[in-house]
């Protein structure tokens, strides 16, 4: 059985009994109020506790404002894995980037952890009827779990949302309401249905329920990096004197800002437990068509201005007032390790779905995809520092991707042939082969990577295929890379300068001595400072001059698109 609880206004201090459908102080009518837990009492008892649990949500139910054990409704929402990101990490230079893989949960998004607490909060409650507003994750995560619940759900949804994530609410069987208008308001109409019909309506972060489900994600996050890297404390100066680890940083994009208020609370009872030392660095990232928060933060200011009409294609981060969230994260940020607020384009964030899909085998929803363009973005400024350990909350899984933002080119048909032989059966092979000889002729422009170093050649193929559609050829040192210009003829040459036996320099006078790769433009990328002398001499010859450690600036993508195409 799990512990009795208490919730505690956080305007006034005064402290009640927990009731699910009451969400207002008694004492002086706020509607800020968290959960207190007997953190002294179950110090000593929950490291036994976990042993013989599974890892999932309900692992954590002790601190969580549901009397059951794990609830009938359960579908298997939380432990999520913690994934490495190497190619991520190798082209950021972070070696400790890692993602909480959220699609992996039952709705495909982090909104299945508050809707599995709050419905299971519900039903046992023996709430049957309840309303949402929502973006459409939270109204596909409640659809789910109401159904499973027997409740019956109202969603408001803004006709901003993608008519499949509607589809799927509908399919639920949540009376869908859509509503003309931005998120805001969506939400204002359903709170007025709600007091008319006296239901219960999903406050967001203004719920017990929700902010208590969301710190699951940090026990963990905290549980997961112990396991991969160790306990703390076992490679550093200090003794370990807590059992688990926190990351330097917690990435995520956020809309209403209820993931990392949520995650500050978890790690705070995980202090409070003796578990963690710290609390990460926040990094809460928007789109730049609806950042309140960034736009606050930025100005130093404690409340944030509502942005009235939120510009931006992803529906699903376009909270344009954020109210009262954001003075509370921020406050608790600054309580804790600190962190920032920024904000990142459409376009950066619609860049970094292809680059994570493609780097990492990940396919993240463009609400996602905003905090890895926004980890790129600060990596790029020199936020984040290369040792750092960051863990960024991989939020949700892509919907049928539009096309707009796969571009052009994105399949190629072939047709099965008809054609049939002598004896009647069907004969494709001919037919289809070469069908599929003309896929596979070369239709993308070629590069050839000169490099002696094998990681430098990987990183410049992963950092050009995850951005463009091109076919790369290497080559390991001077002498091969002529051969392999020379036979290929290919449409670049990304050159190093420095290589054994034949340098970079002695390539390009064979490569503008021989007609046939007089003309191939070259890119030189080299780590080593150049003399004014070797400037000279690669001067005319080359069409631009990289420096290694510099190939995220987009300056190296920049140049190669500028050269061929
Ligand atoms: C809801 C949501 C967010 C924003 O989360 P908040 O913590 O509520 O700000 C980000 N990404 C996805 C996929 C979401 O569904
Ligand atoms: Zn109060």
């Amino acid at each position: 059985m799990a512990t009795p609880f208490i919730v505690e206004c956080l305007d006034c201090g005064h402290r009640t009994p927990y009731l699910v459908t009451e969400n207002i102080c008694p004492h002086c009518g706020s509607d800020w109020r968290e959960s207190r837990y007997d953190l002294d009492a179950l110090r000593p008892r929950l490291p036994a506790l976990w042993k013989d649990r599974n890892f999932n949500l309900w692992r954590y139910r002790e601190l969580l404002p549901v009397i059951a054990h794990v609830p009938d409704i359960s579908l298997g929402e939380g432990g999520t894995p913690l994934l490495r990101a190497p190619n991520l990490g190798m082209m950021l230079g972070l070696p400790n980037l890692y993602i909480k893989d959220e699609r992996q949960g039952p709705t495909a998004s982090f909104k299945d952890r508050q809707a599995a607490v709050t419905i299971a909060a519900l039903k046992e409650a023996g709430v049957t009827e309840a309303v949402i507003a929502s973006t459409g994750n939270v109204a596909i995560a409640y659809s789910a779990y109401a159904a499973r619940a027997g409740i019956k759900l109202w969603a408001f949804i803004t006709s901003l949302v993608p008519p499949v994530k509607m589809h799927e609410v509908a399919l639920y069987g949540t009376q869908v309401i859509k509503v003309t208008g931005n998120y805001d308001q969506a939400k204002q109409i359903a709170a007025e249905f709600a007091k008319t019909r006296a239901l219960y309506v999903d406050r967001g972060v203004r719920s017990v329920t929700t902010v208590d489900a969301m710190k699951t994600i940090a026990f963990e996050i905290a549980e997961q990096l112990t396991s991969l890297l160790g306990p703390p404390g076992a490679s550093g100066s200090l003794p370990p004197h807590v059992p688990w680890r926190t990351p330097d940083w917690y990435f995520q994009s956020v809309s209403g800002g209820l993931g990392p208020v949520g995650v500050l609370k978890g790690f705070e009872e995980m202090m409070a437990l003796g578990l963690v030392e710290r609390a990460p660095k926040i990094a809460n990232l928007q789109t730049e068509g609806c950042a309140p928060m960034v736009a606050a933060w930025k100005a130093n200011k404690e409340a944030a201005d509502p942005v009235t009409s939120p510009r931006t294609h992803i529906a699903t981060l376009a909270t344009g007032d954020p109210g009262r969230t954001y003075t509370v994260l921020r406050q608790r940020m600054l309580n804790n390790a600190g962190g920032l607020f920024e904000s990142v384009s459409d376009e950066e964030a619609f860049r970094a779905m292809h680059i994570v899909a493609k780097m990492e085998g990940m396919s993240v929803e463009p609400a996602s995809a905003v905090a890895f363009a926004g980890l790129i973005k600060l990596v790029r400024e020199g936020a984040i520092r290369p040792n750092e350990v960051v863990v960024i909350n991989l939020t949700g899984h892509t919907v049928p991707v539009e096309q707009s933002v796969l571009g052009e080119n994105w399949s190629r048909d072939v047709a099965y042939p008809e054609k049939r032989g002598q004896t009647g059966e069907l004969a494709p092979e001919e037919g289809l082969l070469a069908a599929l000889n003309r896929v596979t002729t070369d239709r993308y422009r070629r590069i050839a990577i000169v490099d002696d170093h094998p990681h430098v050649r990987q990183l410049i193929r992963r950092i050009l295929q995850a951005q463009g559609n091109y076919t790369i050829m290497e080559a390991e040192d001077g002498r091969a890379g002529v051969e392999l210009i020379q036979r290929e003829k290919p449409d670049l040459v990304i050159l190093d300068l420095m290589m054994p036996e034949m340098d970079g320099f002695s390539v390009l006078e064979v490569l503008r001595h021989d007609p046939e790769t007089a003309e191939i433009p070259v890119i030189v990328a080299t780590a080593k400072e150049l003399s004014s002398l070797e400037k000279e001499r690669l001067s005319g010859q080359i069409q631009a001059l990289m420096q290694k450690g510099d190939f995220m600036n987009d300056e190296l993508l920049a140049e190669v698109k500028a050269l061929i195409e």
